[in-house]
């Protein structure tokens, strides 16, 4: 309960309130006029965020509403910041660049050469979403997803290893030179088209056992109606075979009456299925959460990638910080993983699925180049045949 308790103190004791930590569990404030209103609080009181509590200490904890009322306080505070990690001494710098390049890059069907390496600054952009998952349950997470916004690259990995560092630096707000030695942000259409593809993988992969639990739920309750109805038309269905032959008043009535049966029996046991599809389906709300803009110090790596006679350089950054590479940046894909294939015409860097070949003519073709297109029997790329959105030009 430790973090919470500190939360707290830091929060109440920037809206005004004089705080002051009484035991391990437990804090006195001073309640300023304004927050008295906002949190319900008097004047003085005492708050506890652990088991031991005295008798008029208010519980604290993340159950009911307390979050909701703190959250209240910050509003929009802390939804946006940036900072910078100025090192000591010089950067660090790996001592086989080549042995880095290797575990970072997977070509298969190019090669590559390292060309230098140079200390500089990238300007990587961290944003958490928080994502609500309505269904016959709740659930609720947090996503992050980053981009080196200097070399384009996607800082999953990076940015995993990277979060538990954050927390132990010195940090401080940007200078006008960092700012300007990392270049430019992303133009919003061009954030939005990266944000959008790799968002949905990411909260695809993490409801992944939640999605794979809801359909065996599901699965086992249309077969339990099936069964159910199985027999119920089983059972109408001997009759009738029964009563198959039979003349007269009686056997024809009784005949209609089960032929009905049957039909209330179909009907219903559809009404069933449509009444579990409503219970199990799923709806998502995804939320930007918090943006946090990071200069950080880099080794930068010149590699030229050869493709049959033609050749171009990419940059690529490896982050002392977490001793990682980043993966090459993608022309197309989302550029999640590390493997990248070369096209032939401009060597575009492009996940697997952006040299495939065409799902009507066979033919592969790389979709940095056609975008939009087949470019020999004209097939139009649907949403999900792998788009991810483009990298831009930098
Ligand atoms: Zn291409
Ligand atoms: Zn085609």
């Amino acid at each position: 309960m430790g973090e919470l308790q500190d939360f707290v103190a830091e929060l109440l004791e920037r809206q005004g309130a004089a705080v002051e930590k009484v035991d391990a569990g437990g804090l006195e404030v001073l309640v300023p006029q304004r927050l008295q209103e906002t949190l319900g609080f008097a004047e003085l009181v005492q708050l506890s965020f652990g088991a031991n509590r005295p008798g008029h200490a208010i519980p604290i904890g993340l159950e009911g509403d307390w979050l909701d009322r703190f959250g209240a306080l910050l509003g929009e505070h802390g939804r946006w910041a940036e900072r910078q990690l100025t090192l000591t001494g010089a950067p660090e710098a790996p001592g086989n660049p080549e042995r880095v390049l290797d575990r970072a890059l997977d070509l298969p069907n190019a090669v590559w050469r390292f060309q230098g390496m140079t200390a500089a600054v990238a300007r990587c952009l961290m944003l958490a979403f928080r994502y609500s998952v309505f269904s016959d349950e709740k659930r609720e997470g947090l996503v992050w997803v980053g981009f080196n916004l200097s070399t384009g690259a996607v800082l999953d990995e990076v940015l995993a290893a990277m979060r538990p560092v954050l927390a132990r630096e010195q940090w401080q707000a940007p200078d006008a030179a960092t700012r300007l030695e990392a270049g430019p942000r992303w133009e919003p259409d061009v954030l939005q088209s990266r944000v959008r593809g790799l968002l949905e993988r990411r909260i695809r992969l993490e409801l992944e056992p939640f999605l794979r639990a809801t359909r065996r739920r599901l699965e086992r309750d249309q077969n339990r109606v099936h069964e159910y109805h199985e027999d119920l038309r089983g059972t109408s269905m001997k009759r009738l075979a029964a009563l198959a032959g039979a003349q007269g008043e009686k056997p024809e009535a009784d005949r209609r009456r089960e032929q009905l049966r049957v039909s209330a029996i179909e009907r219903e046991y559809q009404a069933k299925l449509d009444d579990l599809r409503h219970h199990y389906a799923m709806r998502v709300v995804v939320e930007w959460a918090q943006a946090l803009e990071l200069y950080l110090p880099v080794q930068r790596f010149d590699v030229l990638i050869r493709r049959r006679k033609g050749e171009r350089s990419i940059r690529l950054d490896w982050h002392p910080l977490v001793r990682t590479a980043e993966p090459a940046p993608c022309d197309w894909g989302l550029g999640m993983e590390r493997t990248r294939l070369v096209c032939d015409d401009k060597l575009h860097l492009t996940d697997r699925a952006g040299q495939a070949p065409c799902p009507s003519c066979a033919k592969a073709w790389c979709r940095a180049c056609h975008p939009a297109r087949c470019p020999r029997c004209g097939r139009a790329i649907k949403r999900g045949d792998g788009q991810g959105g483009r990298t831009p030009a930098i």
